[in-house]
């Protein structure tokens, strides 16, 4: 559409889209009262009709982009239904005009004699209306702008438009049923409605500034826009947007003033609401003890995320940073030596469009944060949340922790080795204690004599064997938490163990007179075991149960298979244990308390070593019992020996052996043959066991320190070294391989005889020529047992 003149006289939109014949009709148009606008386009003839408000619409040549067709659409229009048509063709042929004239308010002129007729046919024309009142009809404000109306809200699809124009010589408004509904007008009075009435509808509070507003738009020939509030028929106020514009007489007087509104409470609710929302989000934020802040993320060429801008914090993030005043600056401007971990965190949660946390810790405060990092707007947008969240109690409670569970750790290390140094440091004199014992046994003769001493004498020797028995219970504890026990498993069965087993607790079961009845499966399970621990685990749990087992009480040992898995239980009739405590008694020191208040022997370490051993072979022991004064069963699982096959009997027969004997003496009918030598620096250890070994027709020698020793060994040449390793001037280990390079030594047989008895002393007192080992306080019927051996070599 092109604008060919300016002004408030009428216009008249000329149809035509070849340049030059559409020239000549402007350049004819230029001599009348018309301003002409020029539309080469026939689609948008209508609209531009509509829009600009044209007095009259000349349409060039029919057939072409103007024509009766177009005039056609153009009456569609309720706006245009009277507007005069003026068609131009070249001649009459090929034009229809009994078509034409049909459309009513029309003429017609041949361009041939365009230059005489256009200007007088243009002004008859417009005459011919005014007489009709079609003019009148035509520039009826409110009849055209409702027109334009119902055009345009059908464009747009809007109900709730009201439509109205202020006519300013009246000084009366024309409304139309919406707008006369906004009002609180009845529709039918709503056409010439005083202009008084409707301004005495707007807020008091906005009256002056919507005036204001309209003077200046009528001033400027501008679109005056305007949002103000109009009392309700109810007494409440409705919000409205209203658009208005001026029309104007030939000498420039605003004379209408159309406007359209429309009604906003809607909006202004939804405004509303949505300010407060914003103000409790902000509130929230604000109040928040976490640290909030948005940020817009910088991209590098390549994708990667630079640098950030902070949009917007709240206080607590500024606090909890130490960056002030952050909104609008970028981290790098913050702080130039910002970690790269930082943006990675950024990158992830931007192209994982997810959420992101990690914790990290800000050293110059000394303080721990989460930060958490999420995507806001828009997938793939760069703009993100970012939360922090101060854990620094929560990470100073998890250190104390650890540092506690750390010292706890320390502590029980310790308590172990106090228990183990203890244990140890009582073997020495626990070994002295027990060679006086044995020397002091009295014979046959000395019982007749007097019966009470030797009543005296089993006592004592069964008290020896009972502490003894609980020492070494708490060394292999301390062993077993500092993992220096090694199994030296082997091919058993479990009959043999529990013969040995028996053997060892035989003298407690006599003293109280217990039963023992026996089911063991036939033919007996085979499993890879070390049998020394076997028979300590077996012989604990009887001994357990002839302990907590009245007097005269029975017990039962069963064993069976099932599966893979070689089972056995040691069941009693004695005192029970209560179902809470089936798993306490497992552990370390754990004694049950008993309502009776009996006393019995024990540190509570038995089940503890029991159950520590039985894991190192694999398996496992449960306690069942009916409840207290029911008795109980303990059970244990231990896996049946790969290749069963590999024969039982075979096993049946090797030696087993035992932990601690008080058993009689053999002397070997050898013994006076051979020379021993005791290196001992606890003196009453060295000379009881030399007393003992003298009795028994040894011939015995003793030395204190290494440098003595190796003096009395050149002197008396002996067969045989019990060597301490622990010397107050040298070690055995240092020792023995000097013992060896004196003439005549060469193959002196060296039996270390020490406290020392882990697997690791024992490979060092190997390396070191040491030939065998016993671990103190060896009882006297292992030594004699070794002398035996090595005489009969
Ligand atoms: P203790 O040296 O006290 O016997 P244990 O570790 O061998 O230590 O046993 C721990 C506790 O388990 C015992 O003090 C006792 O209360 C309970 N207990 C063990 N065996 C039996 C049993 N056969 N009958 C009843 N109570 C038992």
């Amino acid at each position: 559409m092109t604008r060919h003149s300016n002004g408030v006289q009428p216009t008249v939109l000329v149809v035509e889209d070849d340049p030059s014949r559409l020239a000549e009709v402007l350049g004819l148009l230029e001599s009348t009262n018309f301003h002409a606008l020029s539309c080469t386009d026939g689609n948008a003839v209508p609209v531009v009709a509509v829009e600009e408000r044209v007095a009259a619409v000349i349409l060039c040549g029919d057939g072409m982009i103007g024509g009766v067709a177009l005039g056609r659409r153009l009456r569609a229009m309720s706006a245009l239904k009277n507007v005069p048509l003026l068609f131009l063709t070249d001649t009459n042929a090929g034009f229809d005009v009994g078509a034409a004239y049909a459309l009513g308010t029309v003429d017609h002129l041949e361009r041939a004699h365009l230059k005489y007729t256009l200007a007088p046919r243009l002004a008859r024309l417009a005459a011919h209306v005014q007489a009709n009142g079609d003019h009148q009809k035509w520039f009826n404000p409110l009849d055209r702008s409702l027109g334009e109306y119902g055009d345009t809200t059908g464009l747009l699809g809007f109900g709730d438009i009201g439509l109205a124009v202020f006519d300013l010589r009246t000084e009366t408004v024309a409304c139309d049923p919406v707008m006369a509904r906004m009002y609180g007008l009845d529709v039918d009075q709503a056409q010439a409605v005083p202009a008084d009435t409707i301004r005495g509808l707007v807020h008091p509070d906005d009256y002056e500034r919507t005036m204001a507003i309209y003077d200046r738009a009528s001033a400027e020939n501008r679109i005056a826009e305007v949002d103000n509030r109009l009392r309700t028929p109810e007494g409440g106020w409705r919000h409205v947007l209203a658009r208005s514009w001026f029309e104007y007489d030939t000498h420039g007087a605003p004379v209408r003033m159309p406007y359209i509104t429309i009604d906003a409470t809607l909006l202004r609710s939804t405004e509303n609401a949505y300010r407060q929302t914003e103000q409790r989000y902000r509130k929230l934020i604000e109040s928040m003890e976490d640290g909030f802040a948005i940020v817009d993320l910088i991209e590098a060429d390549d994708g990667h995320i630079v640098d950030y801008r902070f949009a917007e914090t709240n206080r607590a993030f500024e606090q909890q940073s130490g960056l002030r005043n952050p909104v609008g600056r970028r981290i790098r401007e913050l702080l130039p030596d910002i970690k790269a971990r930082w943006f990675e965190q950024f990158e992830q949660a931007a192209r994982s469009g997810g959420f992101s946390r990690r914790s990290t810790n800000n050293p110059t405060r000394n303080r721990w944060f989460d930060v958490s990092v999420t995507p806001i707007g828009e997938p793939g947008s760069l703009q993100m949340a970012v939360l922090l969240h101060d854990v620094t109690a929560r990470k100073n409670n998890e250190r104390d922790l650890e540092r506690f569970a750390a010292e706890m750790v320390e502590a029980d290390r310790r308590k172990t080795d106090f228990l183990a140094t203890l244990s140890h440091e009582l073997r020495n004199p626990l070994a002295s204690i027990r060679n006086g014992l044995e020397l002091l046994q009295p014979t046959e003769d000395d019982a007749k004599e007097d019966n009470s001493r030797a009543a005296t004498w089993a006592m004592m020797n069964r008290q020896l064997g009972q502490i003894v028995h609980l020492i070494d219970d708490l060394l292999d504890i301390a062993r077993i938490s500092r993992d220096q026990i090694s199994l030296r498993r082997e091919r058993i069965v479990f009959n043999a163990i529990l013969d040995h087993a028996l053997e060892s607790v035989q003298p407690l079961l006599d003293t109280h007179n217990h039963v023992v009845d026996l089911d063991l499966c036939d033919p007996p399970l085979p499993f890879d075991a070390d049998p020394m621990r076997m028979t300590q685990i077996i012989a604990n749990l009887i001994d357990n149960a002839a302990k907590y087992t009245p007097q005269g009480g029975r017990l039962a040992i069963r064993t069976w298979r099932e599966d893979h898995t070689a089972c056995f239980s040691v069941s009693d009739n004695g005192i029970g244990i209560d179902a809470e405590d089936f798993e306490r008694v497992f552990e370390s020191f754990v004694r049950v308390k008993r309502d009776d208040s009996s006393s019995r022997d024990g540190l509570g370490v038995g089940l503890t070593l029991v159950r520590r051993l039985i894991e190192l072979h694999d398996g496992c022991i449960e306690v069942q019992s009916p409840g207290v004064g029911h008795g109980c069963t303990f059970t244990v699982r231990l896996p049946l020996a790969q290749d069963p096959a590999k024969g039982a009997e075979d096993v049946d027969a090797a030696p087993i052996p035992i932990p601690s004997d008080t058993t009689a003496a053999h002397t070997s009918a050898t013994a006076q043959t051979l020379r021993v030598l005791i290196v001992d620096d606890n003196v009453d250890a060295g000379k009881t066991l030399a007393f003992v070994l003298r009795r028994s027709g040894y011939a015995v020698h003793l030395a204190e320190n290494g440098a003595q020793t190796l003096i009395v060994a050149s002197e008396v040449q002996p067969d045989v070294v019990f060597l301490d390793i622990g010397l107050p001037d040298m070690s055995g280990y240092d020792l023995a391989p000097r013992l060896r390079k004196i003439d005549g030594l060469q193959n002196v047989i060296i039996v270390a005889l020490t406290g020392y008895g882990s697997a690791t002393d024992r490979e060092r007192a190997h390396a070191a020529g040491i030939d065998r080992h016993l671990t103190k306080p060896a009882s006297l019927a292992a030594i004699r047992e070794m002398l035996n051996e090595i005489a009969t070599q």
